[in-house]
């Protein structure tokens, strides 16, 4: 089961343009009624500026300054679902632990916050990630823990994780993830260049990893051993 995001003193927008989303995820093959549940009543219009509020429901990726972009909502469920459907650590439709890679203005930690007891979230870029606490915190998610770091490197004292959510791309899998995650647990990660990559499910038996591939995406680059400030 999912918790609800507190809402108290957050404008609402006109439920049909975030019912129109949902419709759209549907369309595209989203099945998780708890996923579509939560971006249905996950206030995107927040994390974005005021100028760019007014598209927070399309389907797309929009700028949130420092050349970085907050994901489209469609990748963020896609994610989000396959990381918990038929997760074997799943407690009442939650995980215990989930970490993430690439915070940005924390729209998708929000959203896997919702299926998480606690999820730690590390970002290179300082004033995002700042505005990423005030954003979940607005919300009343207290559960997050943000770090600004380099994230390839996951954020070991806190794991094994039982999921792994990778929202920029490297050439390779950072073994440090892979080691970082709980027996059972998954890695979601887009894979290779700047034009586009392969969406890859990893999943850690024991000491051994399959590897499924989702599809094909474009994100921004996970950029390893720089921080910027
Ligand atoms: N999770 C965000 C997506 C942000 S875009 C959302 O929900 O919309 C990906 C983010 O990854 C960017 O903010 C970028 O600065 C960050 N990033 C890139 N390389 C990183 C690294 N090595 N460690 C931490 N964050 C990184």
């Amino acid at each position: 089961m999912s918790s609800t995001v507190n809402l108290a003193g957050i404008g609402m927008t006109s439920q049909r343009t975030r019912e129109r989303l949902v419709g759209r995820l549907l369309e595209q093959g989203i099945k998780h009624w708890g996923v579509l549940d939560v971006i249905r009543s996950t206030p995107r219009h927040i994390f974005l500026d005021e100028a760019l509020a007014h598209r927070a429901y399309e389907d797309v990726a929009l700028p949130i300054g420092y050349n970085q972009t907050i994901s489209q909502p469609y990748i963020v469920a896609r994610m989000t679902e396959r990381v918990l459907e038929g997760h074997p650590n799943l407690d009442n439709g939650k995980l215990a632990k989930v970490l993430e890679v690439g915070t940005g203005c924390g729209y998708q930690a929000a959203v896997i916050a919702q299926f998480a007891h606690k999820v730690y979230s590390v970002e290179r870029i300082r004033p995002l990630m700042e505005k990423a606490r005030r954003n979940l915190r607005l919300l009343g998610l207290h559960h997050v823990q943000c770090k600004h770091d380099d994230g390839s490197l996951g954020w070991k004292e806190k794991g094994p994780f039982d999921a792994i959510i990778a929202a920029a791309a490297p050439q390779e899998v950072p073994q440090e993830l892979m080691m970082q995650l709980a027996d059972g647990g998954r890695l979601i990660i887009p894979v290779g260049g700047e034009d586009s990559q392969e969406l890859c499910l990893i999943t850690r038996h024991g000491d051994s990893f399959d590897r499924q591939l989702v599809e094909t995406v474009r994100f921004v680059p996970l950029f390893i051993g720089s921080l910027q400030h």
